[in-house]
């Protein structure tokens, strides 16, 4: 395997733990500690991301070294590797939760590719840290594939996201009590290694500020700009003030961004935590996130959630906010006067807005937004909502559609049970036909309007039956449905003959199993 260049910023320019011993404890005054990956019995790669590769200069030979699932399993450091744990805290369902901490995340460092672009190289379930509090430090398979799947699906769909190198079996057993019902059982272990240009999360700047420790506060608000948004140290060089009003600002962009994607491709995060969320705006943390099958403005796959639904679809872009709220309140220390902080936390309200709006327009065929279109996508989603229209299949099928004569046959895959689609039917010709009207007045040719729709409409998302498919294929042996599950998400605007049956709607005994439509935290 060839070497990798590293040049670990986050370690070299911050304070860490002067603490070198890997036990459990709160950790002040340092925003990162020293620990080493647990070496694991039998490390096999299970998958791997070629493009993520090819961001490391890694080719398929030096993947298919096995020294690479030796080093990506955390039994082997290569030149240059400082491996570390951060220290955050966060906001836990609304809930201050003091120190959190990178409790089984172990960054091996940060690696400078020939491009010259900077990549954080992280394992996850390498074992425990001086932030796993009661914990192991350890992840299952289950969840292991989840996130190296959604991972690279998301970012395929466009959707701004860590990425995910690598998927090692550990050849060991974790106990976990999946249903929190007291029955605690052995499961397969695997790692992850994500990518990222950075792991820095809201919470790492809400647990010094909690703790009223300003000099750390400032020190990562001061190397997250340089490292993270080095445009804004050239478009702010004498003026710190405005610099960090335009980070912040930036922020609640990239945030508000971000989630108007998750809207458009029916994604639910699942556990929009303070700790969760990316500073530079990517999804981060793949737990028990879901996708919309039949619209329901109302769902989360997260049992832990399923009370309060805090983390609902539609509450995301709100949570959003919330979350950045809490952000600019630990940054007011900092800030001489807190007017930028609340008119950044605006000026998110209005770019998720405007994004939400082009790209609502797109979903629709409509060259661009109009207000007037409002009632019109309030009553496309409750039609989706009382019919138990699929989200993704509605809006591929929606293309289809001629708007001079509508008609329903294009729906056809798209419901989930005839009485809701019989109850519905006349309402949903009568929308199709106003729709068909608007769409008239763009005077677009079809073929180009099609085109839009199909270029932010996915025909494939990783529905949870689907990963589940490959979960249970891969804890029986067989690994292989993971790659082929990756290599359809690679291209999910774009139908591909063959791999129709990736595109279905979620069959019926998928409905209530475990992990197919609900799915705990255990992970
Ligand atoms: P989450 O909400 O799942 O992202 O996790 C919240 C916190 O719990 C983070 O600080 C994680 O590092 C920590 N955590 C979750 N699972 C484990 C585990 N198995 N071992 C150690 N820490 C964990
Ligand atoms: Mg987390």
């Amino acid at each position: 395997m060839r070497p990798l260049n590293f040049d670990n910023r986050f370690v070299a320019e911050l304070p860490g733990d002067p603490e070198s011993a890997n036990t459990r404890r709160p950790v002040h005054g340092a925003a990162w500690s020293r620990v080493a990956p647990t070496p694991v019995a039998a490390p096999r790669l299970l998958a791997w991301s070629k493009e993520v590769a090819a961001l490391l200069d890694f080719d398929e030979g030096d993947v298919q070294d096995p020294c690479f699932a030796e080093v990506f399993a955390g039994n082997r450091l290569i030149e240059g590797m400082v491996p570390f744990a951060t220290n955050y805290g966060g906001h836990q369902f609304g809930v201050w939760a003091g120190q959190l901490g990178d409790g089984r995340a172990i960054s091996l460092g940060e690696v400078v590719n020939r491009r010259g672009e900077r990549w954080e190289v992280q394992l996850k379930g390498a074992g425990p840290t001086p932030y796993s509090r009661g914990a192991d430090g350890r992840a299952v398979l289950r969840s292991s594939v989840r996130e190296f799947l959604c991972s690279e699906a998301m970012h395929h769909l466009g959707v701004p996201t860590t990425r995910a190198l690598s998927l090692v079996a550990t050849g060991e057993s974790v106990v976990r009590d999946m249903f929190y019902d007291g029955r605690p059982a052995p499961e397969p272990g695997a790692i992850v290694c994500r990518v990222a240009p950075s792991f820095i999360r809201l919470g790492h700047f809400e647990l010094p500020a909690s703790r009223g420790d300003r000099d750390l506060l400032e020190r990562l608000v001061h190397f997250t700009i340089d490292r993270d948004f080095p445009h804004l140290v050239a478009a702010h060089p004498d003026d710190t003030v405005a610099r960090r009003a335009a980070w912040f600002t930036e922020v609640c962009e990239r945030t508000a961004v971000t989630i108007a994607h998750w809207m458009r491709v029916g994604f639910v995060h699942g556990v929009m935590n303070t700790d969760n969320l990316s500073v530079i705006g990517l999804t981060i943390d793949y737990g028990p996130y879901g996708w919309l099958d039949d619209f329901d403005p109302d769902f989360t796959p997260n049992t832990t959630d399923a009370q309060g639904r805090r983390y609902r679809y539609a509450n995301q872009p709100a949570v959003g906010q919330w979350n950045l709220a809490r952000l600019g309140g630990a940054l007011v220390p900092i800030f001489p006067d807190p007017a930028p902080l609340h008119a950044a936390l605006e000026r998110y309200a209005a770019v998720y807005s405007d994004t939400h709006r082009a790209l609502t327009a797109a979903k629709f065929g409509w060259r661009a937004w109009r207000d007037s279109d409002e009632q019109l996508v309030r009553e496309a989603f409750d039609l989706l909502h009382r019919g138990e229209i699929d989200f993704t299949l509605f809006f591929r099928a929606l293309a289809e559609v001629d708007p001079a004569v509508p008609s329903l046959a294009p729906f056809v895959d798209a419901f989930y049970r005839d009485a809701a689609r019989e109850r519905i039917a006349g309402d949903l010709l009568a929308w199709l036909t106003r729709w068909g009207a608007r769409v008239a007045q763009d005077d677009e040719p079809t073929g180009a309007r099609r085109a839009r729709m199909h270029a932010v409409n996915p025909c494939y998302v990783l529905r949870n039956y689907l990963a589940q498919q490959a979960i249970d294929a891969a804890e029986a042996g067989d690994p292989s449905e993971i790659t082929a599950l990756l290599d359809v998400m690679r291209r999910p605007y774009e139908a591909q003959s063959g791999r129709e049956r990736y595109a279905a709607r979620r069959p019926e005994w998928a409905r209530h199993k475990a992990g197919c439509s609900m799915l705990s935290c255990s992970s």
